[in-house]
């Protein structure tokens, strides 16, 4: 739990249910000093500085958190759970931002893209089509009054993005396979190259159709196979790079492959991490995103917590002198 308040964590399901933040009232820390505080509290609305807000998602920076006071969430009442079969990216992506405007706001929207439907049926036999340029798993959850037309009415937007197959799961079980078959899909990459680096990025929903262009010209660029399998409903991607890390001309296409898809991602109004964090790898590229003062603002709030800079140092914001590799004003958004 810990590290999920750290990294602000999300999932499948951010898209209805927002991040791990959404959900924290209250948290026990330890600061560096070895001070224990509690900021926020079990109840719902308090007065003051969201200090919640600053520490959940501060990757460790802040002190260390002991305990969690969380909001709890009614499990739903009902699913309905579709496979929607694509012929290329584009279609799948179309459908995403046709659901959202039609505004039905299902649980999860997830898309992989053909390498990992290929890598995924090839590990466990889940029943994914092949020869599909790309999947989504769509999932409507909430109550069973209505879950009726609004699943009509997906699979309609659905059919008219182009898909060319809409598979309901007709139960717990084929629901459960769909699922499986989703998050296993990290482990199945093994089965396609040595080693697999993941990005995690994020551009605003209607832009997906270009950054899945521009991962593709990466692709191309560097000579590098990319696989896709992210949070679609969310505009939260991750580009799975393989590589094979005996080979360091490999290793290094590896990496710029990755930054030019960050840097793609924050052009287009983006930004550099949906839920994995800046940590150490990425801290080089927060001025992509962040203008120093900015940077600076963000410093002086962790300073608050951890006037001497012990805890977790040397991450997230980078110290002067040790980065930047360019000096951007913020969010040069292509419109
Ligand atoms: C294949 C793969 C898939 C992933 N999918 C998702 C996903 O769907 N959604 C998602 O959100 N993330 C995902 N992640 C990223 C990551 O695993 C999650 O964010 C996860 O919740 C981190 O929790 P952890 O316990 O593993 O933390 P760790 O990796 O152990 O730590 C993460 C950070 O939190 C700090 N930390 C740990 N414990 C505490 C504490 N008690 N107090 C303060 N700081 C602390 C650590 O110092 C570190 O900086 C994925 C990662 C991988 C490798």
């Amino acid at each position: 739990m810990g590290g999920n308040v750290a990294e602000n964590s999300g999932g499948p399901h951010t898209l209805k249910y927002g991040v791990t933040t959404n959900h924290v009232l209250g948290l026990e820390m330890v600061l560096p000093d070895g001070e224990i505080v509690e900021v926020g509290g079990p109840a719902e609305e308090v007065c003051g500085f969201d200090l919640v807000g600053a520490v959940v998602g501060s990757e460790g920076t802040t002190g260390i958190v002991t305990r969690a006071v969380l909001k709890l969430t009614r499990e739903p009442q009902t699913h309905r759970t579709f496979l929607a079969v694509f012929a290329d990216v584009d279609g799948a992506t179309r459908a995403v931002s046709a659901i959202i405007a039609a505004g039905v706001i299902p649980g999860a929207i997830e898309m992989m893209d053909q390498l990992i439907i290929e890598a995924v049926e090839a590990a466990f036999h889940v029943g994914l089509p092949r020869d599909a340029g790309a999947v989504l798993i769509i999932e409507l959850d909430g109550l069973g009054a209505g879950m009726d037309q609004r699943a009509e009415q997906v699979r309609t937007i659905v059919a008219a993005s182009g898909a060319r197959e809409v598979r309901v799961a007709r139960d717990e079980a084929e629901r459960a396979a769909l699922w499986k078959a989703r998050k296993r899909a990290f482990g199945a990459v093994g089965r396609l190259a040595p080693n697999y680096a993941t990005q995690d990025g994020v551009v605003p929903r209607t832009r997906l159709p270009q950054i899945l262009r521009e991962i593709a010209a990466v692709s191309a660029r560097y000579q590098l196979r990319i696989g896709n399998v992210f949070h679609a409903g969310d505009g939260n991607i991750h580009p799975i790079v393989l590589y094979d890390e005996r080979d360091p001309d490999q290793v290094q296409r590896a990496i710029d492959a990755g930054r030019d898809i960050l840097k793609a991602c924050v052009a287009m109004g983006g930004s550099l991490s949906g839920e994995h964090g800046i940590g150490a790898e990425k801290m080089h590229e927060m001025p992509l995103l962040f203008s120093p003062d900015d940077m600076r603002v963000m410093s002086d709030l962790r300073l608050v917590f951890d006037p001497a800079g012990r805890s977790n140092p040397n991450k997230v914001i980078p110290t002067p002198g040790s980065c930047v590799e360019v000096s951007a004003p913020r969010r040069q958004v292509a419109i």
